[in-house]
């Protein structure tokens, strides 16, 4: 029998992750469907069940039921209780297992791109959900410093208290938060715009000076060309520019491996996506 999946969010018309575990499938001769459901914002938990009692396997979550499913799973693993947030939902043995594949999704992507993470200077903009899922995964490639700045620079610092704990004796002096001007303190390597300003193609007002030597810029936001913030970083001297389609592919990959038990090639299917896209210039 065909196995069931979908991702679910308000809105998702816009998803491309039908897309992506339908190439994911062929690929891999998997016998499975992925869908998108639109759940209404205070129906998510009812969706879910039903797809569960049609028989679901499991589900992807996007925008704005993250923090919801991290709720709902009654078995997590390190990284979601970390991130305090679920994308990846399994329906197995009864139960409901969350987990949060952005984090490994957006690593996987930049070192792709050539990104040498150990020891790197990252800048992260932003402290909504998706920068809460990627400061782990982020941390535990042994980056040297990660500064998290934000607009409500409470939120930064608060964020970085929770994993304070976490980190605190492996790594005392790696993690900081404040403001967009205190990012002014270091040149740094990789810069990841993970605010969501490129959606009303804004980009925060950032200090000059951040770029370093054959930095990397990365905006989360993917399918806009040049957003507001790349250009930014192209005019300030970042050396490259990148947008969050890699990552999109890489948490979707990491989803089906969990649910599959075999791991597709992620680069062709990005490659076709990008095909498609308008480009980055
Ligand atoms: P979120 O929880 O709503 O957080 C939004 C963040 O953006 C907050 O830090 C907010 O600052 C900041 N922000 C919003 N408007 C801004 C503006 N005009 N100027 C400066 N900062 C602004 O959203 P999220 O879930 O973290 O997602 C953030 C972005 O990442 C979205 O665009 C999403 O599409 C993208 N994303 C991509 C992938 C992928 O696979 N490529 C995965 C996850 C997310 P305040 O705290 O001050 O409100």
């Amino acid at each position: 029998m065909t196995d069931r999946y979908a991702v679910i969010g308000h809105p998702i018309a816009h998803s491309k992750s039908p897309a992506i575990h339908a190439a994911f499938a062929a690929q891999t001769a998997q016998d499975l469907s992925y869908e998108a459901l639109l759940a209404p914002l205070d129906g998510f938990a009812a969706a879910v069940a039903q797809f569960r009692a049609q028989g679901g396997r499991g589900m992807n979550i996007t925008v704005p039921f993250k923090e919801e499913a991290f709720r709902m799973a009654n078995r997590l693993t390190e990284r979601a209780k970390l991130a305090q947030a679920v994308n990846t939902l399994s329906f197995e043995d009864g139960e409901i297992k969350g987990d949060n594949t952005d984090g490994v999704g957006l690593v996987r992507d930049l070192e792709q791109l050539g990104c040498q993470l150990a020891g790197a200077r990252v800048l992260l903009l932003g402290a909504g959900g998706a920068v809460r899922g990627v400061v782990a995964p982020l941390l535990q490639t042994g980056v040297s410093r990660l500064f998290i700045a934000n607009r409500t620079v409470e939120r930064a610092e608060k964020l970085i208290g929770d994993f304070a704990d976490f980190f605190a004796y492996e790594m005392p002096d790696t993690l900081a938060a404040g403001g967009w001007q205190e990012a002014a303190d270091a040149p740094y390597d990789v810069v990841i715009n993970a605010t969501s300003a490129s959606l009303s193609d804004e980009a925060p007002p950032l200090p000059a000076g951040l770029y370093a030597q054959g930095s990397l810029a990365y905006d989360m936001v993917y399918g806009r060309g040049l957003t507001a913030y790349l250009k930014q970083a192209r005019d300030q001297g970042a050396a490259r520019l990148a947008d969050g389609l890699g990552m999109l592919v890489e948490q979707a990959a990491e989803a089906f491996a969990l649910w599959r038990g075999v791991r597709p090639d992620t680069a062709a299917v990005r490659d076709t996506l990008r095909a498609a896209l308008p480009p980055l210039v």
